[in-house]
């Protein structure tokens, strides 16, 4: 934990956009600049871009604006943790659900092991994106879990529309599309069952200033400076935003479920009235996607009529 403070103090420094001198920041925090040399490499392994001018030291390449808990805190009822390097952010809170309130966010500026479905990997740098997790104990029990990661993205796109950005579609059953690429995605998971309730984990990374460089990433994607056009994100402002939203989502979920949800998830649905493709395994299927049924299935038009397909192991992707 030591050795990250000292990256974390050397990042807040940097983050003015000024050089500073291997020296100057040595002096700072009481060491070599052979040291400091090596926090910074660590720091690249962040996925933050450094760089090192002869005779001037180090400058970020780009701006980094930190979140802030104090600052998020003030503004939602909901109790805020940030971790700025943590596991998982949904790992976290599905480790502590036993000491946790309902409601509780964790946010992050790095994740080390951030996931995916079943297990994929989640590309996140360092101060670049959104990594965001909530825990919610849902007294009505597992089975009123289904469908919840469809009422989340909604209620995130939603959200992002009264901010007056606009564009941003849903891709079934978890993922947030702009321009046909991959903007977000969204995981829920539930921690081992006691008693009746379900205690879920609703977690998001959503791409905000990520760059070109990170093309491990083998799909399409996209960030929220390329809905925006700029470079400029309040990541402070969305977090809030998203954990309102997410916040009042949760509770309207719980009083009316899936009711009258489907024509709000059919307006932002990105594949509606599209060819697909549903990967189930070494199974693939090809169709027009008509939207989704009220159970949360996604509607594939076939030649032989319109079926409905649910479960955690299909991905849809766009069609020849
Ligand atoms: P599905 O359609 O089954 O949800 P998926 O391939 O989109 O499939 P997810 O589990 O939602 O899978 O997300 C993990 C995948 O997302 C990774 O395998 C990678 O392809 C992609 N990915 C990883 N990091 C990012 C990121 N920061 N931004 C966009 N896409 C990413």
């Amino acid at each position: 934990m030591k050795e990250h403070s000292v990256k974390l103090t050397l990042l807040k420094t940097l983050s003015d956009g000024a050089f500073h001198s291997g020296e100057s920041l040595g002096a700072q925090l009481g060491m070599t600049r052979a040291a400091i040399s090596k926090h910074i490499q660590g720091i690249q392994e962040w996925g933050v871009d450094v760089f090192r001018v002869q005779g001037k030291g180090y400058q970020l390449a780009q701006p980094l604006h930190m979140l802030d808990e104090a600052l998020i805190q003030a503004q939602v009822s909901n109790p805020v943790e940030l971790h700025p390097i943590i596991g998982s952010t949904n790992q976290y809170l599905l480790d502590n659900v036993d000491t946790l309130t309902s409601g509780t966010v964790c946010l992050a500026e790095y994740q080390a092991n951030g996931r995916g479905r079943r297990g994929r990997h989640w590309v996140s740098p360092f101060g670049a994106n959104l990594y965001f997790s909530m825990y919610w104990r849902l007294d009505a029990g597992i089975a009123a879990a289904m469908g919840l990661s469809l009422v989340v993205g909604v209620a995130i796109v939603e959200a992002l529309e009264k901010m007056g950005l606009e564009g941003v579609k849903l891709k079934w059953p978890n993922d947030l599309y702009y321009q046909d690429r991959k903007l977000a995605g969204i995981l829920v998971e539930l921690s081992g069952q006691a008693g009746a309730a379900a205690h879920l984990v609703i977690g998001m990374g959503m791409n905000l200033i990520m760059q070109d460089r990170e093309s491990n990433i083998d799909q399409p994607w996209s960030s929220l400076s390329q809905v925006i056009g700029q470079d400029h994100v309040d990541r402070n402002q969305l977090a809030v935003a998203f954990i309102q939203a997410l916040d009042q989502a949760l509770r309207d979920y719980e009083l009316y479920g899936m009711q009258d949800f489907v024509g709000r998830w059919n307006r932002l649905d990105n594949f509606i009235d599209r060819k697909v493709r549903l990967i189930m395994g070494d199974n693939e299927i090809t169709g027009i996607e008509r939207g989704i049924d009220a159970h949360g299935g996604v509607l594939l038009e076939m030649d032989d009529g319109i079926k409905s397909f649910i479960g955690g192991e299909i991905s849809l992707r766009k069609g020849e």
